[in-house]
């Protein structure tokens, strides 16, 4: 079979370029289209971008002409990592014009149709997508959640099914990547830690309770506990960290809790899909783990770390998570995502 012709939206930014590299040799997806704004439109892939990833650009993509965000692309599906302002009427028109959207933008997440897609945790919400038991075709928009959300969703999950949670209490630590390309300024970071991510403690709070939501045949109800979350951006190019206090509703030992982590896996490992990493959750027993530099590249970057599993006197329970927020966190995230949609059935490519 072809491999599936793939467009990216926002492909010259700190996104596009982990898609465009982590699709280099992918086995069923090429990419065959890239759009970014009017200052790159029009000229190719090579001179439109500053690659700032490690190695060298993809020959075949850098030959790309770079076009405006607007359908029709020579493509089967897109990828977008426009800016959340802009996209939510782009990737609508794409999805009208017929395209299967999947989106790391925040612009759809939270509507009641759009599945906020975690493949090891809420594979059934792709539900959302059928209608009477049919497909919706042909075009459909499909998100990834946020960056820090994701690490944070993951490591819940298997806690949530073993022992119920009532409430989360997270403090993140996140890396300069996470604000994009220039991203902030250096002047305001160097020898400094900002306690304001705009949107980011409300996104975590809300997407969290969608992820871990029940699909009840007709809709997502939202998970039923509170999260409370403080976000700080610190002085590391790549790995959000998660201090997370959680109130469990039953009791547990922390032996159990490293078991529920060690041992969760997901429908991506059951299909071996071909992003899925082997272990979703890492378990670190050392007392300095996990770390940014240490442990944002495990599994491929795809892994969520997870260490300092202890009991608290306030919550119950309390541990660190760490993953790398462009990988698992975001283009990783959306090729899963992806892959997962090929594996189901919602997309193909157009030349078999
Ligand atoms: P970025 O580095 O600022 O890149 C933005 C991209 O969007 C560039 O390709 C840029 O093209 C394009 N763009 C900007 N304005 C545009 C316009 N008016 N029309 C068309 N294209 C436009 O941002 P990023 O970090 O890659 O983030 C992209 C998206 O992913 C955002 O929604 C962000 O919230 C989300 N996200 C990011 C992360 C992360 O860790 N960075 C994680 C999860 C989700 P030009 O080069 O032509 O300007």
């Amino acid at each position: 079979m072809g491999r599936i012709r793939t467009g990216i939206l926002g492909a010259t930014g700190t996104v596009g370029q982990r898609l465009i590299a982590l699709l280099e040799h992918h086995p069923q997806f090429a990419v065959t289209a890239l759009a970014a704004s009017d200052r790159s439109e029009g000229k190719r892939y090579a001179e439109a971008c500053s690659w700032r990833l490690p190695g060298t650009m993809p020959a075949t993509v850098g030959a790309l002409v770079v076009q405006a965000p607007r359908p029709p692309l020579d493509c089967d599906i897109v990828l977008s990592s426009l800016p959340s302002d802009i996209a939510g009427s782009i990737e609508l028109d794409f999805a009208r014009a017929g395209y299967p959207v999947i989106s790391n933008s925040a612009a759809h997440r939270m509507e009641d149709t759009v599945p906020l897609l975690l493949p090891e945790v809420n594979p059934e919400h792709l539900a959302l997508l059928e209608s009477d038991g049919r497909k919706r075709e042909p075009g459909f928009i499909v998100t990834n959640p946020n960056c820090s959300t994701i690490m944070i969703a993951l490591a819940l999950a298997p806690l949530a099914a073993r022992f119920g949670i009532e409430a989360v209490v997270v403090s993140t630590m996140q890396a300069l990547s996470g604000a994009g390309y220039p991203g902030v300024a250096s002047l305001d970071i160097t020898d400094n830690v900002l306690p304001f991510i705009a949107n980011e403690e409300e996104k975590i709070a809300r997407e969290t309770r969608k992820i871990l939501g029940r699909w009840n045949g007709n809709r997502i109800e939202p998970a039923p506990f509170l999260v409370s979350a403080q976000c700080h951006r610190v002085n590391v190019m790549d790995g959000h960290l998660a201090a997370v206090r959680v109130k469990l509703r039953s009791p547990a030992e922390l032996t159990e809790l490293e078991d529920a982590f060690t041992s969760f896996r997901g429908l991506p490992q059951q299909l071996g899909l071909p992003s899925a990493p082997e272990h979703p959750i890492v378990v670190r027993a050392e007392p300095d783990r996990p770390q940014p530099r240490l442990d944002r590249d495990a599994g491929g970057g795809m892994s969520v770390t997870v260490g300092r599993i202890a009991r608290d006197e306030v919550l119950g329970h309390r541990f660190v998570a760490l993953s790398h927020n462009t990988i698992r966190g975001a283009a990783g995230a959306a090729i899963l995502n992806a892959e997962l949609l090929a594996a189901r059935g919602y997309i193909a490519p157009s030349r078999p």
